[in-house]
C-alpha cells in the first residue's frame, strides 16, 4: 500500500508533528492520510509564536491589513480546486458543494473582512464632560484561540480568521480532529504567499487541545463553532479566567408552510433545506410545519423529490448527498431514527443503514412526531426531516420556538402581513421568508438561546475581536478645578 500524506501543524513558520494519527475517509471508511496529534506544549508554542507576530500585525494601517487579506484570498482562490478536492475527500462533502459553494463563498467571506476593515472606527469625539474630550478606539483584542466543527471546516477557519485578523489579532485555531486538512492547507498557503508567520497557527488535536486553548492565560479571546453541549464545557473554562467568548452552537431549525403558500416551491425549497451537506448544517431545516390544509399535498411532493436525490461517490458530479463524515455520526443519526420509529413515529421514506463501504444515509422523512420527542427536540443532523401538522398561526409560533435552539428558521407563506408578524415571533438568529439557507457574508449569522452568543460574518463579526477603549482629553491643561473638587477642596 502507499504511503498516506502526512499533514504535520503549522506553528509560526515551522510545520511540526508531535504524535500522528490516521484520517478516515467517509467514502471509503478507510485511512487516506495521517495527521499530527498535537498537545498542550504545541499551544503554548504556538501562543509564543502568535505574541511575536501579533504586535506589528496589530500596528499595520488598516489598509495595510487590508491588502494583505486581500493577497491572502488570492492566493486562496489559485489553489481552491485542491483546497475543493481535499475538503471533499476529508469530509466526505460532494465536490459540487465543495467546489461550487464552500470554498469560493468561505474566500468571499474572507475578502469581505479585508474590505469591512477599511471602515471600522471608534465614536467621533464629543466633550460629555465639560473641560474633556471624549472618543473611543477599537483595538484587538490579541491572542484569539478558534475552535472548529467537522462539518464545514474551510468556512468555519475563514469564519474565524477573517474577523480576527482583520482586527489586527493572531490566532491558534484547532479544527476538528477528524477534518484538518484544508485548515493546514490554509496556513500553508498563507505562509507560502508571504503573509506574516505567527499569525495563523494550527494545532491539531482533540479535546486536550481544545482545553490548553480555553485555559492558556494569554489567549484572550476563545471563539468556538460546534455543539451546545461542548460551548457550555468551553464557557465553564474560559469564564473563570474572564476572556470573551463567542458561541456558534447547535440548531434546530423550524420550516413552517401556510395554506396559502406556493407549495411546489417550499417541497422545493425543502430539498436544499434539509439535505445540503447531507444535513449536517446547524441551520437545516429539521422541523417542519405544515398546515392542515395542505400537509397531505406537502408530504407528498416533498417524499417524491427527496426519493429522487442520488446519495454516492462526493467526486461523482451528479452526486447529491455525499456521506456522513464519521462512522460515529451515522451511527448517532441512524440511533436517533430508531428510536423515534420505536416511539410509534412513522418513517415515510429512508431509514435504514445501507451496506458496502463509507458512511452513506438515505434520505430520511419521518412524519407526526410528538413534539416532545428527541427527533423534534434535539440535532441529529444527518438527512432527516420531521414533518408534523398545525392548525392556526399562533400555533405555528408556539411550534416553532418550542426548542431550547433558536439558530434559524423560515415562513412559507404568500401574505407579507403573515410572513412579518411571524418574522417578529420567531426567536432565532436569523428568518427566511420564502427560503431556507441563503447566507451573505455582509450579513450577520448567529444563534439565540442555546445556539449561541455573539455573530459570524458581516461588520458584527469584526466588532466581536475587538476591545473597544474610552479616550478622555483634559482641554484646560490644569486638571479641572470643579471636578478635583468633588475629592479635594481646592
Ligand atoms: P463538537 O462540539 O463535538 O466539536 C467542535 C470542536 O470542539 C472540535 O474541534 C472538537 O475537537 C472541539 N472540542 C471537543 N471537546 C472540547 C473541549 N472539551 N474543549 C475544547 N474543545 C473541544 O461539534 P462537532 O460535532 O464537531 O460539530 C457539529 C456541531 O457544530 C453541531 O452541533 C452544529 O450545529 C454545530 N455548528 C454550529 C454552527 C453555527 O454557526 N452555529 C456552524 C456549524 C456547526
Amino acid at each position: 500500500m502507499d504511503k498516506l500524506t502526512h499533514y504535520p501543524m503549522v506553528i509560526g513558520e515551522n510545520l511540526v508533528t508531535t504524535g500522528s494519527e490516521d484520517l478516515i475517509e467517509p467514502a471509503t471508511g478507510r485511512p487516506f492520510a495521517t495527521v499530527a496529534l498535537g498537545n498542550k506544549t504545541d499551544v503554548e508554542q504556538a501562543v509564543l509564536a502568535a505574541k511575536a507576530a501579533q504586535t506589528s500585525w496589530a500596528a499595520l494601517s488598516y489598509g495595510e491589513r487590508s491588502a494583505a487579506l486581500m493577497q491572502l484570498a488570492d492566493a486562496l482562490e489559485a489553489k481552491s480546486e485542491m483546497l475543493a478536492e481535499l475538503e471533499s475527500r476529508n469530509a466526505g462533502k460532494p465536490t459540487k458543494l465543495t467546489i461550487g459553494g464552500d470554498i469560493p463563498f468561505a474566500i468571499d467571506n474572507l475578502r469581505y473582512f479585508a474590505a469591512a476593515v477599511r471602515r471600522q472606527e471608534g465614536s467621533a469625539a464629543g466633550e460629555y464632560v465639560g473641560g474633556y474630550t471624549s472618543f473611543t478606539r477599537r483595538e484587538p483584542v490579541g491572542i484569539v484561540g478558534a475552535i472548529t466543527p467537522w462539518n464545514y471546516p474551510f468556512m468555519m477557519a475563514i469564519w474565524k480568521l477573517g474577523p480576527a485578523l482583520a482586527a489586527g489579532n493572531a490566532v491558534v485555531i484547532k479544527p476538528a480532529p477528524n477534518t484538518p486538512i484544508t485548515t493546514i492547507e490554509l496556513a500553508k498557503i498563507a505562509l507560502e504567499s508571504g503573509f506574516p508567520a505567527g499569525l495563523i497557527n494550527v494545532v491539531t488535536g482533540g479535546a486536550e487541545v481544545g482545553e490548553a486553548i480555553c485555559t492558556h492565560p494569554d489567549i484572550r479571546m476563545v471563539s468556538f463553532t460546534g455543539s451546545t453541549r461542548t460551548g457550555q464545557r468551553i464557557a465553564e473554562l474560559a469564564c473563570p479566567m474572564v476572556k470573551r467568548v463567542t458561541l456558534e452552537l447547535g440548531g434546530k431549525a423550524p420550516f413552517v408552510v401556510f395554506a396559502d403558500a406556493d407549495i411546489e416551491a417550499a417541497a422545493r425549497g425543502a430539498i436544499p433545506a434539509c439535505y445540503m451537506n447531507s444535513g449536517q448544517d446547524c441551520t437545516a431545516a429539521t422541523r417542519i410545519y405544515v398546515q392542515d390544509a395542505v400537509f397531505d399535498q406537502f408530504l407528498t411532493r416533498f417524499s417524491e423529490l427527496s426519493r429522487s436525490l442520488r446519495v454516492g461517490d462526493p467526486f461523482d458530479s451528479a452526486t447529491d448527498l455525499g456521506p456522513l463524515a464519521s462512522q460515529a455520526h451515522r451511527l448517532k443519526v441512524h440511533g436517533m431514527v430508531e428510536e423515534a420509529r420505536q416511539q410509534g413515529v412513522k418513517v415515510a421514506i429512508g431509514g435504514s443503514l445501507p451496506a458496502g463501504e463509507g458512511f452513506y444515509y438515505p434520505p430520511t422523512i419521518l412524519v407526526d412526531a410528538p413534539q416532545d420527542s428527541n427527533c423534534v427536540q434535539q440535532e441529529i443532523f444527518g438527512p432527516v426531516a420531521v414533518v408534523n401538522r398545525f392548525t392556526e398561526e399562533a400555533d405555528a409560533v408556539q411550534l416553532a420556538n418550542d426548542t431550547p435552539y433558536g439558530l434559524a428558521g423560515s415562513v412559507w407563506t404568500s401574505n407579507v402581513q403573515c410572513a412579518m408578524r411571524m418574522v417578529a415571533a420567531m426567536d432565532c438568529g436569523t428568518v427566511w421568508v420564502n427560503d431556507h439557507l441563503p447566507i451573505a457574508s455582509e450579513q450577520p449569522h448567529g444563534g439565540f438561546k442555546q445556539s449561541g452568543i455573539g455573530k459570524d460574518m458581516s461588520y458584527y463579526a469584526l466588532e466581536e475581536y475587538t476591545v473597544v477603549k474610552h479616550v478622555m482629553l483634559e482641554l484646560t491643561g490644569e486638571a479641572k478645578k470643579a471636578w478635583h473638587a468633588v475629592v479635594f477642596d481646592g
